[in-house]
């Protein structure tokens, strides 16, 4: 085997005894692969590669689409969410202490040092969507505290792999997913309003939906909205 370079793209190429001219395009980062009849010159497979290069450019966009999906890079041009609407992210490289903000309400700007790696621009906008939802949370119990007539003692943002929050009932306390500030605020004001109200009730069951249903009629809506982009495994039927 050995490599051409056809406008920039680098192509694979090996030389075998078959009777046409194969090319191909594979996962996860887009290689170009031509298999060539012995007889072909690397002048006829670059011409091959030329004739198909529309064709080999949506190969390899749909690949890197794939990718981007799948596994978050922090990297410019990858949507993220916040509140419940979808950014693009812009990675900004400058010396000096690192910060995210919004821009025209389409783009997160990330800025960190150059040569920072995923895990590192990962935990800026991780911090950044911590900070987003601790700004949120204080004002939101302090209003539930007094509409439901509980006290919340203690409070906490942390990553759960499962639930979306949890209540520590004799020590009145509530965990809620980071995951949350990517999604509406009545998502993250429906899951503590939850939680507050296992302080009155425990369990699921009919007394706990009937309270749902007093004090925050539209519960059903948020839950709704909070399966169809489940966390691995839970769903929730309050
Ligand atoms: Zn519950």
């Amino acid at each position: 085997m050995h490599k051409i370079k056809v406008s920039g793209l680098v192509v694979d190429v090996v030389r075998k005894n078959i009777k046409n001219l194969h090319l191909a395009v594979y996962p996860p980062v887009g290689r170009v692969r031509v298999a060539a009849p012995l007889r072909v010159s690397d002048e006829a497979v670059r011409l091959a590669v030329i004739t198909r290069w529309a064709w080999i450019k949506r190969q390899q966009a749909k690949f890197s689409k794939q990718e981007r999906q799948s596994e978050r890079e922090y990297v410019t041009g990858e949507s993220h969410y916040f509140q419940g609407q979808r950014y693009r992210l812009n990675v900004i490289y400058h010396d000096g202490p690192s910060r995210v903000s919004i821009r025209n309400h389409r783009n997160i700007d990330l800025v960190v040092r150059e040569g920072s790696d995923t895990v590192q621009r990962e935990r800026v906008l991780l911090t950044w969507y911590r900070q987003q939802l601790k700004l949120l949370i204080p004002p939101l119990i302090s209003q539930w505290d007094a509409t439901i007539g509980v006290k919340v003692s203690d409070w906490g943002v942390k990553h759960m792999k499962t639930k979306w929050g949890t209540c520590n009932v004799p020590a009145h306390r509530v965990w809620l997913n980071l995951e949350l500030a990517k999604k509406p605020v009545q998502c993250l004001e429906y899951v503590l309003v939850h939680e507050m109200i296992h302080l009155l009730e425990r369990h699921h069951n009919d007394r706990f939906a009937t309270l749902m249903d007093g004090f925050l009629p539209s519960w059903r809506l948020y839950r709704d909205e909070l399966n169809r982009a489940p966390l691995r495994h839970e769903t929730w039927d309050y």
